[in-house]
């Protein structure tokens, strides 16, 4: 794992101050995506910001888990949002929004030339009605989905695709029948899985490729049957990393009743016991080749990303899957998604898009757009299916438009706003409800003391009967009565009331498996607690004392070592 050498001088963050490297390599991409007009290539300077600035800039614009009971602006029917109700963002139901009962070019405005070029884009962006939720595809039985499409009968998945009867995941892509999930792909029957692929029939598993009929694995590959164990290779039957009999094997397991909240906590407690004596790969990931970065999946020449598959020629990618290559500062998504830059939740059989948030399903040539769908050669647009050559979505012909766009490039540069992405203050969330907050977490007072918005706003406890907490439930799901689904459950950590769905139910009883006890967004954050954070230490390996660079801190339990120590160990 290496990245390409720096042969400019360091660069200080604008933002932080810190040094930062800009190489031969980035400089000939941003050469390669500047866009040209009129066979003019108007050249994207090098960032101001560091990478982890850039992200974090990004991730400010995306709310991906605050939602909120809401109307559509036009049909008046009750739909989910993720604008809270204060925040007076006009917004269309899905149905509406793609309907021609409303015409977006109505809000095209001209380009004024004596003020900064992103507060026109954002008085526009606030002024256009935007989807209420970021979907697309063909969505079945998936009104509380968001940042997701092509799925069918699923509940509160987040970056999700082709996905069916799944509930509560995040990073869920071709996954069917799963439930509380961080990233799993092509898995079936899973439950409170992180990092698990190609698998069925999981029970909070980790880590873990091409299992089945297991639960409580950490780090294992081509096992079934087996149930407590860490670090195995095509196992059957084995139990705390024990090698059983088919018959002992189904003894020992018959005795432990995962229905029962106690002794679920009890297996997942010994997990982390178990795991911790057993030597963990300084990297997440495999098939990796020439790349830097951690959870990489069948990537090649990938540097400074995290949670990308099948990603080739990238840089500073986070969580971009399947087809995806040429690309630089992505967060999310991929689905074949080249040849660009500095964008956010972006992809699907999408090319060349710079500094654009949201360019979905075979859209082309956008700059600094904000919402668009199979939309071709825009500048500065928002919330647009089916356009080409708008600008400030006012319709211009080919040759206005390539008239009037390096014009706008050339003010941009005067103002200093070209080749930056859009500042957070012009975020529409509060950056509270953003994913900045997750990965970048501040206080009230310094998102403030930085300009930055903060928001108040929780989305409302649900309507029911009686609210009970979770310490009141019964220890065995058994012993919990169908009429809970008329209730709502206090969290166990936040206090925050959640109600149990029907289908989640019937799951929770086909599986054998307890009640959860806290909020499905707590339980979000519990999972990604059990990954590595995005950083790297310094280390050796605790093996043959080699010098790594890996995401484990030096003060963490685990034993790491370095990958070929690794490999003899457990192949
Ligand atoms: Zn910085
Ligand atoms: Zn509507
Ligand atoms: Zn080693």
């Amino acid at each position: 794992m290496h990245g390409s050498v720096s042969l400019t001088p360091g660069k200080t963050c604008k933002d932080c101050g810190q040094s930062f490297e800009i190489t031969q390599d980035d400089l000939a991409f941003y050469g390669q995506v500047s866009p040209v007009f009129n066979g003019k290539k108007e050249i994207i300077p090098p960032p101001n910001l560091c990478p982890d600035c850039r992200q974090q800039r990004r991730l400010s614009f995306c709310n991906e888990f605050n939602l909120y009971p809401g109307i559509c602006g036009l049909c008046k029917k009750r739909t989910l949002t993720q604008f809270s109700p204060n925040s007076g963002i006009p917004y269309y139901c899905r149905e509406c929004w793609h309907s021609d009962r409303w015409d977006t070019l109505l809000y095209g405005r001209d380009v004024d030339f004596k003020r900064p070029f992103f507060g026109q884009l954002r008085e526009l962006k606030v002024s256009v009605p935007s989807l209420a939720l970021d979907v697309q595809g063909e969505l079945q039985n998936c009104d509380f989905v968001h940042y997701a499409g092509s799925s069918k009968n699923s509940y509160l998945i987040m970056h999700a695709d082709f996905c069916e009867d799944c509930m509560y995941g995040y990073g869920f892509k071709h996954n069917r029948s799963c439930v509380d999930g961080f990233y799993n792909l092509k898995c079936e029957l899973l439950y409170d899985c992180v990092d698990c692929h190609s698998s069925y029939g999981l029970i909070h598993c980790q880590d873990c490729i091409n299992c089945h009929s297991s639960a409580f694995l950490r780090d294992c590959i081509g096992c079934k049957s087996c149930f407590l164990c860490a670090g195995l290779r095509n196992k059957e039957h084995c139990f705390e990393n024990e090698q059983l009999s088919k018959e002992e094997y189904e003894k020992r397991v018959q005795t432990i009743d995962l229905r029962s909240f106690a002794q679920y906590q009890k297996c997942a407690a010994r997990r982390r016991k178990i795991e911790k004596n057993h030597p963990f790969k300084e990297f997440h990931g495999h098939n990796t080749e020439n790349c830097s970065g951690d959870y990489l999946v069948n990537c090649k020449d990938t540097y400074a990303s995290f949670d990308c598959e099948n990603v080739e020629r990238a840089k500073f990618c986070y969580q971009v899957v399947t087809g995806a290559k040429n690309l630089y500062d992505i967060y999310q998504y991929g689905l074949n998604f080249q040849e660009s830059l500095e964008c956010t939740i972006s992809g699907e059989n999408s090319y060349h898009l710079l500094f654009t948030l949201g360019g979905n399903v075979s859209c082309s040539d956008l700059l600094y757009c904000w919402y668009m769908e199979n939309s071709k050669n825009c500048f500065g647009c928002v919330n647009m299916t089916h356009k080409s050559y708008c600008i400030l979505n006012k319709q211009y012909t080919k040759e206005e438009y390539e008239h009037l766009a390096p014009k706008i490039i050339g003010y941009m540069r005067r103002t200093k706003e070209w080749g930056e992405f859009l500042p957070s203050p012009l975020s529409l969330f509060g950056y509270n409800k953003t994913s900045a907050q997750v990965y970048y977490p501040l206080s009230e007072k310094e998102v403030h003391m930085k300009g930055w918005k903060w928001d108040q706003e929780e989305s409302p406890a649900p309507e029911v009967k009686r609210t009970i907490d979770a310490a009141q439930l019964p220890d065995n799901q058994k012993d919990v009565p169908d009429d809970i689904l008329n209730w709502a459950i206090r969290c166990e950590v936040t206090g925050r009331p959640f109600k149990i769905q029907a289908q989640e139910l019937a799951f929770y009883r086909q599986n054998n498996l307890p009640i959860p006890r806290r909020h499905w967004y707590q339980r979000h954050l519990d999972r990604f607690h059990m990954r590595n954070p995005r950083r790297f230490w310094k280390r050796v390996c605790a093996k043959c004392a080699k010098g790594i660079e890996t995401t484990y801190s030096p003060e963490r339990p685990e034993t790491v070592y370095c990958e070929s120590c690794y490999l003899k160990e457990v192949y």
